[in-house]
């Protein structure tokens, strides 16, 4: 694999653009695969913060785990915390406030997933068949429609590799940390062009646009856009906004997940879109082409 390739998924992470064009998918999954392979044999996997995230998953039970009472979104980490007028005429009065109740919900749609997945891949592997344990719709639909995965197959639950249910948990876990442990900073209104990270400093990177949000993998920082202030994409804005959390969540944490050039174990909006079919919200309209 072409360290080129690799070093394009860590190109500043943008979020609700239009579709890109079509890409090779399953060599950008080869390389999806390579990518976990190296975090898992790595010797120094990449840092972030402190922690070694996949390994602090493997060798600590609390990580990214929904038993865990989220930290609050600290005050002092938010950019506009007070906002100035400008600033607060898009914001609004509260933005901390704003912005901790998106986290809040982000992590409580992000925890039913871990729940539900934890469950059910517990009692298959205990020797319950998947038709009984995955009658539900959302969940069938979900693996079916973002993933390609065939809950009846019992190897996605039973097996570890790369394109299993364990990877699914894990990557929403992850998520799930670095938006619950009080560490995430936030700026409340990106410039068009920004640095951030080790990713390109590139013209437009930034907010421009319909773009909601700017992330860059490794650098736990959140970089809103004014639509994720306003723009609720035709569904309860709260969830409009938890869903871009979470979404950059996972470019954070893993720098590999991509969007819509990516394949669909790297492209942030399946899992975003899978959040929301499993607990039972529609996906806004104007993403669903996100996810092919
Ligand atoms: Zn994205």
């Amino acid at each position: 694999m072409g360290s080129k390739v690799m070093e394009h998924f860590a190109l500043t992470r943008r979020d609700d653009r239009l579709p890109a064009h079509a890409t090779d998918r399953a060599r950008l999954d080869s390389l999806v695969e390579a990518s976990i392979a190296e975090l898992s044999h790595s010797p120094a996997p990449r840092r972030l913060l402190g922690f070694e995230p996949w390994r602090a998953f493997e060798a600590d039970p609390d990580f990214g785990s929904p038993n865990t009472t989220p930290r609050s979104v600290r005050a002092n980490f938010v950019s506009c915390n007070p906002p100035s007028g400008a600033i607060k005429a898009i914001t609004g009065p509260d933005p901390v406030g704003v912005i901790q109740a998106a986290n809040t919900r982000a992590i409580e749609l992000l925890d039913y997933v871990i729940r539900d997945l934890q469950g059910k891949r517990d009692e298959i592997r205990a020797g319950a068949a998947t038709a009984a344990t995955v009658e539900d719709i959302p969940t069938r639909e979900a693996l079916r429609t973002r993933f390609r995965m065939n809950a009846d197959d019992r190897s996605i639950w039973m097996e570890s590799s790369a394109r299993t249910v364990l990877t699914l948990i894990r990557r929403f876990r992850g998520a799930r940390q670095i938006l619950a442990d009080g560490w995430m900073r936030y700026t409340c209104l990106g410039a068009a062009t920004i640095t951030l990270g080790k990713c390109d400093l590139t013209e437009g990177n930034g907010c421009t646009a319909d773009t909601r949000a700017v992330s860059c993998g490794g650098h736990s920082r959140i970089v809103l856009c004014a639509p994720w202030w306003s723009d609720d994409l035709g569904i309860n804005k709260l969830d409009a906004q938890a869903r871009t959390l979470l979404h950059e969540a996972l470019h954070v944490h893993f720098g590999f997940i991509g969007d819509r050039e990516s394949g669909n174990f790297a492209n942030a909006h399946c899992y975003d879109q899978f959040v929301f079919d499993m607990n039972w919200l529609d996906v806004p309209t104007a993403l669903v082409g996100s996810c092919p």
